[in-house]
């Protein structure tokens, strides 16, 4: 369980309290159990989503897009999947539908947003998804895909349209100018 210092600092770096938020906080605080703490690239997280919860995810795990082990796919789904380096060990975690499916209904068919009964909907949804089994929520497979490489560092080139530094994979020559992805487009 995370400790509410733990979910405090989660909020206060997401900003508020959300259901999805809940939810990241549920997958992180499992992968801090079964995998330990990136404090460098030695796990690796696969998000298939950009909503609240991977906030949650980055902020325990420390799998940071900075760093390179938060990888984000643009699939749109509730799946996050995690590597450890070290032995190959590895997750996919997807939310199931049942449990949250009901009060979601309800709460979309309420009328304003900001309605009374929206909130306490969304509050039951949050405290649901805190004290639920954790396999309640999320079904736990393998990963689909091979773990991802490690992050590389490369070399700048500089772009001749625009003169700006670039980095090497990303520049490409067309007609015989090396040109960045803004650039090409142009
Ligand atoms: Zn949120
Ligand atoms: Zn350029």
């Amino acid at each position: 369980m995370l400790t509410p210092k733990q979910i405090d600092d989660v909020i206060a770096f997401h900003g508020h309290l959300c259901p999805g938020l809940t939810f990241g906080m549920r997958v992180g605080d499992w992968v801090l159990h079964e995998f330990g703490r990136a404090e460098d690239e030695e796990i690796v997280a696969v998000v298939e989503t950009d909503m609240c919860s991977v906030d949650a995810i980055q902020f325990l795990t420390g799998c940071t897009f900075g760093k390179g082990n938060f990888i984000f796919l643009d699939y749109g789904k509730n799946a996050y999947s995690f590597f450890r380096r070290s032995d190959g060990k590895n997750v996919r975690l997807t939310t199931r539908g049942g449990l949250l499916h009901d009060l979601r209904e309800e709460q979309n068919q309420l009328a304003k947003d900001d309605s009374e009964e929206r909130k306490n909907i969304q509050q039951k949804m949050i405290e649901k998804i805190l004290s639920a089994d954790f396999e309640e929520i999320f079904a736990i497979a393998p990963a689909q895909i091979p773990m991802p490489e490690t992050a590389k560092i490369h070399v700048s080139i500089r772009c001749e349209q625009c003169g700006e530094m670039v980095m090497s994979t990303r520049i490409e020559i067309i007609d015989g100018k090396q040109l960045c992805i803004p650039c090409r487009k142009k």
